[in-house]
């Protein structure tokens, strides 16, 4: 039995409208003690929120959803109320003498997973709608939110389903075997499913980078232009992503959108050796930035080409960071805008004074970490579910192999199940069991 749980719900700070959620199995009690009067279910009622002594704390619109038509599924009461962060502290004080506690972050959702109202890869996303940091990651996340992902999921599920229940069969009666599982196409069905979790992985590969972005190491001698080429990236697109998500904005990260992949650039320039203790802290974490960086953007001068002072800075980055050579300045030179592939890399031709061959630029990050441009239906998906689609396809493949081994066979196949069944959380073996015996039944 849970208890009661209760939280602001709006940002902190001040702003119009402020929103205490609170949830749990009753909470005719708390109402009664909070809202000056009834409230009918999921309508919006405009009353006083009061303290132990029936005095206002707030006045505003209360909406009341008993279980199960809720976020949670449990009874849940919305007070919004105005939005300054002393009053929303009252009110929630005044929850927390009724009975309720303070909800732990992401609590409400959990409940909502809990009590089947979303599965776990819904609520995943619904962090990630929070947290998106361009308008293309936010709609991947929405769909994902609505259960386009989960749904195609489930598709696999139920095809790996029906091929187990085939398999067990024959596993249950030795003269059907490996001939019975040939004659239903066993092997047919099993390509078709890897070949559905190919789409879906491709897809979700997308979407993972809506979701992580590119890092990117900016690095080059002074007067390259480098601040230069920042500002074309940065100041013709029309939204400039948010920071990296947990750690704070400083002078030698910037963060860029590219066809809505969030391009988080760090500079290089940024890294002189410091002195003061956090300005060290700041250049011991770019330096652990660069560690997890997906490659680095090495801007050159066109006038001058690539000379020694360039591979001393390359030295000094992690080997086998993939590259972009950018060559700056092409207006001074006569090179027309290019992008050429090769080499152990792109390298573009470009200037950030003009923009032309920006482009090319644009292209080449893109491409180098595998973005299909205008590609569509992608899933916001995180490192978890890609983990579990790679683990449900090697199990594939080896089921593949296995296809003269029953046993083994049926193995894989279960493995893979799992596997699926860990991205939407539902997977149970009493699934499986229910399957087995509505499609076979003793006696055939
Ligand atoms: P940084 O030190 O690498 O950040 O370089 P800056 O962006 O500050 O640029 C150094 C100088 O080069 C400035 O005077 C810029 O105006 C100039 N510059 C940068 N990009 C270009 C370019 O594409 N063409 C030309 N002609 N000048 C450029």
């Amino acid at each position: 039995m849970s208890d009661i749980i209760a939280a602001v719900s709006t940002a902190p700070g001040r702003g119009g409208i402020g929103v205490v959620r609170i949830s749990g199995p009753r909470l005719e009690n708390l109402l009664r003690g909070i809202v000056s009067r009834p409230l009918a279910p999921r309508r919006a009622t405009f009353a006083d929120f009061v303290d132990a002594r029936g005095l206002a704390i707030d006045q505003g619109i209360a909406v009341y959803f008993p279980a199960p038509h809720s976020y949670t599924g449990e009874d849940v009461l919305e007070l919004h109320g105005h939005g300054g962060p002393v009053v929303l502290q009252l009110l929630l004080k005044r929850c927390l003498e009724l009975g309720a506690r303070p909800a732990q972050p992401g609590e409400f959702t959990r409940r909502a997973y809990l009590n089947d109202k979303i599965d776990l890869a819904q609520a995943e996303s619904v962090a990630d709608l929070i947290d998106a940091s361009t308008a293309e990651a936010a709609r991947s996340a929405v769909r994902s939110m609505q259960g386009a992902f989960s749904q195609r999921i489930d598709e696999l599920l139920q095809g790996l389903i029906e091929l187990r229940a085939l398999v067990e069969a024959a596993l249950d009666f030795p003269d059907e075997d490996v001939e019975f599982i040939r004659q239903a196409d066993g092997a047919g069905r099993l390509a078709g499913l890897q070949a559905k979790l190919r789409e879906v992985m491709s897809a979700s590969q997308q979407g993972s980078l809506l979701r992580e972005g590119l890092r990117v190491v900016l690095a080059g001698r002074p007067n390259v232009g480098k601040s230069s080429l920042l500002n074309r990236l940065a100041g013709e697109e029309i939204a400039i992503v948010t920071d990296i998500p947990g750690t704070t904005r400083d002078a030698v990260r910037q963060s860029v959108s590219i066809e809505g992949v969030p391009v988080h650039i760090i500079d290089t320039a940024g890294l002189r050796p410091a002195t003061d203790p956090v300005e060290k802290l700041g250049v011991a974490r770019t330096w652990a930035a660069i560690e997890h960086a997906d490659l680095v953007l090495l801007l050159l001068d066109a006038t001058q080409g690539e000379i020694a002072a360039d591979r001393e800075i390359m030295r000094d980055l992690p080997a086998g960071l993939p590259r972009v050579a950018v060559m700056n300045k092409i207006d001074l030179v006569p090179h027309a805008p290019a992008l050429k592939q090769g080499g152990g890399g792109y390298t573009v031709w470009l200037s950030a004074k003009t923009g032309e061959g920006v482009e090319f630029l644009r292209r080449a990050l893109l491409e180098s970490v595998g973005w299909k441009q205008g590609a569509e239906g992608l899933f916001m998906a995180r490192e978890r579910h890609l983990h579990a689609l790679q683990l449900a396809q090697q199990h594939l493949e080896q089921a593949s192999r296995e296809m003269a081994t029953l046993e083994f066979l049926a193995e894989e196949l279960r493995l893979s199940q799992q596997a699926l069944g860990s991205i939407t959380g539902e997977f149970t073996p009493d699934d499986l069991l229910g399957e087995i015996f509505k499609r076979f039944c003793i006696g055939k």
